[in-house]
């Protein structure tokens, strides 16, 4: 995939510089790793032992959370969970999600930008950087041309 932002393909890259306006005010877009949602080792795991006193979560049981809480427990290395890049579009912490990632937290609302009811305009501050991947990859096409 490619992101429609920075003209890089992802995961694992980082996005450009950018900022949103959002019903006529300017936001910076909320760094992976910052937002409210964001739950670390610790968090994560008090939330499922919660949802085990609690009896369940949804149509999941007690004892189904409290395998999951198990599972999780088992096979997380709580520093690793802490420092991990994005799930979805694979930027590290503190980077900027790429294009209206899932895991990224609307500035406005709080909301997920895809299905927050915020109309997001999205301003690339960086068009030097992106300018420079460009011909970048310009040149290694030629490159690759010439030995073809
Ligand atoms: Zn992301
Ligand atoms: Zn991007
Ligand atoms: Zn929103």
């Amino acid at each position: 995939m490619v992101c429609p932002d920075c003209e890089r393909p992802y995961p694992s890259t980082t996005c450009v510089g950018k900022r949103y306006q959002i019903d006529g005010a300017t936001y910076d877009p909320i760094p992976w790793g910052e937002e409210a949602r964001f739950r670390t080792y610790e968090q994560q795991v008090t939330s499922l032992e919660t949802e085990v006193h609690s009896g369940g979560r949804g149509r999941l049981s007690k004892a189904d959370v409290r395998q999951e809480l198990e599972r999780f427990v088992a096979t997380t290395d709580p520093e690793a969970w802490n420092n991990r890049s994005c799930p979805a579009c694979g930027v590290e912490q503190g980077e900027y999600h790429h294009h209206l990632c899932d895991y990224e937290e609307c500035p406005a609302c709080g909301g997920q930008p895809l299905i927050c009811p915020c109309e997001i305009d999205i301003e690339v501050t960086d068009h030097e950087q992106v300018q420079a991947d460009a011909s970048s990859q310009g040149r290694l096409a030629r490159l690759l041309g010439q030995l073809g």
